[in-house]
C-alpha cells in the first residue's frame, strides 16, 4: 500500500504544474489541518480516558475537500503534511506503531486518489458554477468512493493481521454511529472545497461543526462506558434493568412474552479462595463470553452483581411452550458451564480451572409478574430454590394467575 501511494504520488508530481490558487489552496488546508489536530487533542485526550478503540480523527474533511479540489500530487501533500503533524502531536505519544501511521497514511492517499478518479471519470465539479444535482450526484459518488477505499483497505489489514479467531465483518466495517461520523465528516469535507473554491476565507467555519461532530463521538462512547461492567463487558446492573424495563414495556405493547433469568454461580468463593481474586475474575469473564454465545443476539446479558448474572429474553413463545422454552435455554446454559475449563494465568504459571457449575432461576412475563422487579423477584426466589435442591440446577418459578394485564381486552 505503501509503495503504490508513494509510487502514485511521483507519477501526479512529475505530471503536475500547478496554479497559484490550488498551492493557496494546499496551504489552507494543510494549516486547517494541523489547526483541527491541535484544537482536537484535548477532546481526544478525553476520549481515551474513556475508551481505547481507535476511531476516525475526523481529519478527512480536510483530505477529502483537498481530493475534491486539488491536483492529486497536492492533495497528497496535504495528506502528508496533517498525517505527520498527527503523528508527533497524538499517535506517537499513545505508542501506536509508525508501520501503522504510514499505512494509515497511505490508505489516506490512496483514498484521495479514488475520489479524484471519480470526479475526473464524471467530468469533475466546477465549484463556481451552479450546474444542479448532477454536482450532487458526483461528490457522493466521491465520497462513497474515498469511504469504501479508506475503510476497505484498513479491514482488509486487520483482517490479515488479527489474531485468531478472525473478527467478524460487522467487527471489522466498525460501528454503524463510527460509520456514519465519516460520512459527516466527508460531506463537510466537500462543502469544505467548495466553500475553498469561492473564498478560501469562508473555510474556516468549517471547524464549528466538526468540532461539534468530534464530541458527539464523545458522548457516545461516554454512554457505552457508563453502561458496560469493565470486568466482563457485559452490561452492567443500571444499564440491564433499564434495558429490560423498556423490553417489558415493549412486550405489554406488543403483547408477546418475555423471561428472565437469574445466575449464581455455585460456590465462587472457593474459586478465589484457591486460586487468588485475579483468577476468579477471568473465570467470571469466561462465564460472561459463554453466556452471551448460548443466548440470541437481542437477548440483555447483565452482570448483577459479584457472581451473579442475569438475561432478558424477549419474544418467547406462549405458555405452556415459553416455561419449557425457557426451562430448556436456562438448562443449556447450566450444562455449557459445567462443561467449561478455563484456562488462567497466574505468577506461577498457567492453571486450568474446571468443575464451574451454576445455579439458574427463571420467571417469565407475564405470568410470574407484570412488571420487571415482580419477574426479578419470581426468578431470584427460583433461584434460591436451586440452592437449596445442592445447586448446580435449574429452577423455572411455579406459574401464577396473574391478571394478563398487557393484554387489556384479551382475557
Ligand atoms: P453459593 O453462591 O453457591 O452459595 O456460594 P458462593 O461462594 O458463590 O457464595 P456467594 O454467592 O455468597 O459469594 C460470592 C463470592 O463471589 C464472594 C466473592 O468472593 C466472589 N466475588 C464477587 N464479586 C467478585 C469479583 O468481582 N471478582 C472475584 N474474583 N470474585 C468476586
Ligand atoms: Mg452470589
Ligand atoms: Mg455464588
Amino acid at each position: 500500500m505503501e509503495l503504490t501511494a508513494l509510487g502514485l504520488f511521483l507519477l501526479d508530481v512529475s505530471r503536475g504544474s500547478f496554479t497559484q490558487s490550488a498551492l493557496f489552496g494546499t496551504l489552507m488546508l494543510s494549516v486547517l489541518g494541523v489547526v483541527h489536530t491541535e484544537i482536537a487533542i484535548g477532546l481526544e485526550r478525553l476520549r481515551r480516558q474513556v475508551a481505547d478503540t481507535p476511531h476516525g480523527d475526523l481529519s478527512s474533511v480536510w483530505t477529502f475537500a483537498a481530493a475534491v479540489l486539488l491536483p492529486p500530487a497536492l492533495a497528497t501533500v496535504v495528506v502528508l503534511v496533517i498525517f505527520t503533524h498527527q503523528w508527533f502531536r497524538v499517535w506517537r505519544s499513545i505508542q501506536v506503531p509508525a508501520y501503522r501511521h504510514t499505512f494509515s497514511t497511505a490508505t489516506v492517499v490512496l483514498a484521495c486518489h479514488a475520489a479524484a478518479a471519480v470526479l475526473g471519470y464524471a467530468g469533475g465539479v466546477s465549484p463556481l458554477e451552479l450546474e444542479g444535482p448532477r454536482e450532487l450526484l458526483t461528490v457522493g459518488l466521491a465520497i462513497l468512493a474515498y469511504a469504501t477505499v479508506n475503510t476497505g483497505l484498513v479491514a482488509a489489514a486487520i483482517a490479515l493481521s488479527a489474531p485468531l479467531p478472525r473478527p467478524s465483518p460487522a467487527q471489522l466495517i466498525g460501528h454503524w454511529d463510527d460509520n456514519m461520523l465519516e460520512l459527516a465528516t466527508l460531506c463537510l469535507g466537500g462543502l469544505a472545497a467548495f466553500a475553498l473554491a469561492s473564498n478560501p476565507w469562508l473555510v474556516p467555519l468549517v471547524m464549528a461543526p466538526l468540532l461539534v461532530l468530534h464530541r458527539a463521538v464523545l458522548v457516545r462512547q461516554l454512554e457505552e462506558v457508563a453502561s458496560t461492567d469493565s470486568k466482563t463487558g457485559l452490561l452492567n446492573a443500571a444499564a440491564w434493568q433499564s434495558r429490560a424495563s423498556k423490553e417489558l414495556r415493549r412486550a405489554q405493547r406488543g403483547r408477546t412474552n418475555a423471561a428472565v433469568l437469574i445466575l449464581d454461580l455455585d460456590h465462587f468463593k472457593s474459586v478465589n479462595d484457591d486460586h487468588g481474586h485475579l483468577a476468579g475474575d477471568e473465570v467470571l469473564s469466561a462465564v460472561a463470553s459463554a453466556l452471551r454465545t448460548e443466548v440470541r443476539e437481542h437477548d440483555l446479558v447483565g452482570r448483577f452483581g459479584g457472581e451473579e448474572f442475569v438475561v432478558l429474553l424477549p419474544e418467547l413463545g406462549r405458555e405452556p411452550e415459553s416455561t419449557a422454552e425457557l426451562h430448556a435455554i436456562a438448562e443449556r446454559i447450566r450444562h455449557r458451564i459445567s462443561t467449561m475449563s478455563v484456562v488462567v494465568s497466574t505468577p506461577t504459571g498457567s492453571l486450568t480451572i474446571a468443575g464451574l457449575s451454576v445455579s439458574v432461576g427463571g420467571a417469565a412475563f407475564p405470568d410470574h409478574g407484570t412488571g420487571l422487579d415482580h419477574v426479578l423477584e419470581a426468578a431470584d426466589t427460583a433461584l434460591y430454590a436451586a440452592k437449596r435442591d445442592g445447586r448446580n440446577a435449574v429452577r423455572i418459578a411455579a406459574a401464577v394467575a396473574m391478571p394478563r394485564q398487557h393484554a387489556p381486552g384479551r382475557r
